[in-house]
């Protein structure tokens, strides 16, 4: 097969249609009362959001949640482009910084809050008519980052006129062990998240609630309240780890092959000679390196496909990553297959996020987001 020119730098296919199809399966297993958004932070996991979000919008999706101020402005500018959208619901997971108040309002954002003091300064920078914009409310339930603590929360209860000006829309909780479902602390955390949420509603009764994840979703029914929050299974990552996958995959990434090189006797390959290849092996040097997201650490455990013709076979990466380059044991490959040879695949159906994660020591979120911006990227349907 001979390359394209896109190819020449690493081709990372992103599947619009895979992510709609996730969206979907994940509405199925959602509870019908449930609304389902979709998080798209850092850039939905490094896959586009300006490519991402539009096709979850027409599949049915009206609220997106992103990390900051910038992000939500310019998630807000990708709808307003698409004269067909009405305006979704958008969240700042990071909430808003002391002075950026009214550009929050002004571009319809809702920020995610988790003190009494920015409550308050929310209130001051956005209250019309005695109440302030839109919020919502992060309770820390376990996880021990963002999110209000037990006393503030306590403190909150008892003051009615912050209470009736903060226009609190809905109550947020994030689960820290989701993807290990017989870990005690989910349990521990939903029945900590249902009694701040009674006793809100006790005051609020309208107010809606939010406390899934990913994995979340998965934990059965009463986890999924009002809204679910999933973001890295809409692009493909196992929410269910160390079951099968029921999402499907949504990228593929082809790196070129720059070098192909017969190993005339025993040698050491790459930084650090950490490994060898014995006399009479091949090898093949493809373009794509740590700061493309090949991570290091994955350097003597990673894994590519061999792409000939419509063939796959599955080769040994050898030797460290370099930045921008990689090394692949390719001796398994008769020499009519190494003479097609032009593209190892790292990522695809068979080989995915998780397996690399795996493999670099870390998780899937990781690699998607660290995937970097050298390579031609092709967005299929959607
Ligand atoms: C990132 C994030 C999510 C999405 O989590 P996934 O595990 O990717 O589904 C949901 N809620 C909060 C608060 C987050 O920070």
């Amino acid at each position: 097969m001979s390359i394209t020119e896109q190819e020449h730098e690493g081709l990372l296919s992103i599947d619009l249609g895979a992510v709609v199809g996730n969206y979907r399966r994940l509405r199925e297993v959602v509870s019908p009362d449930s609304q389902c958004a979709a998080v798209v932070k850092a850039d939905a996991y490094g896959l586009g959001m300006a490519q991402v979000a539009p096709p979850l919008y027409r599949a049915g999706c009206g609220e997106f949640f992103v990390a900051t101020l910038a992000e939500g402005l310019e998630l807000r500018e990708v709808f307003q482009r698409h004269a067909e959208h009405a305006a979704p619901k958008i969240y700042l997971l990071a909430g808003v910084r002391p002075g950026c108040e009214a550009a929050c309002k002004a571009a319809g954002l809702t920020p995610v809050l988790v003190t009494l003091e920015q409550l308050a300064r929310w209130y001051a920078a956005t209250a019309d008519d005695g109440r302030a914009a839109p919020c919502v409310l992060k309770i820390d339930t376990g996880m021990t980052r963002l999110g209000m603590t037990a006393a503030e929360f306590d403190q909150l209860l008892g003051d009615q006129t912050l209470l009736a000006r903060a226009n609190i829309q809905m109550l947020l909780s994030h689960l820290a062990c989701a993807d290990d479902a017989s870990h005690p602390q989910n349990r521990s955390q939903l029945d900590r998240f249902n009694d701040y949420l009674s006793r809100l509603r006790a005051h609020c009764p309208e107010v809606r609630a939010s406390f899934a994840n990913s994995s979340g979703i998965f934990l059965g029914e009463e986890y999924h309240f009002d809204l679910v929050r999933p973001g890295s299974s809409l692009y493909g990552v196992n929410p269910t780890p160390p079951q099968g996958n029921p999402m499907s995959a949504v990228v593929t990434l082809r790196l070129p092959v720059l070098q192909k090189r017969a190993v005339v006797e025993t040698c050491a390959v790459g930084y650090g000679a950490t490994q060898t290849v014995a006399a009479g092996s091949w090898l093949a040097v493809v373009r794509g390196g740590y700061a493309d997201g090949i991570l290091r650490t994955q350097s003597g455990r990673g894994r590519g496909c061999a792409v000939i013709g419509g063939r796959r076979i599955e080769v040994p990466m050898v030797g460290r990553v370099s930045m921008d380059t990689s090394v692949f044991d390719i001796s398994a490959l008769s020499a009519g297959e190494r003479d097609q040879l032009e593209i190892i695949e790292v990522l695809n159906d068979s080989l995915t996020v998780d397996h690399m994660g795996t493999a670099a020591g870390t998780i899937g979120y990781e690699i998607l987001t660290s995937l970097g911006s050298r390579y031609f990227r092709r967005y299929l349907g959607g």
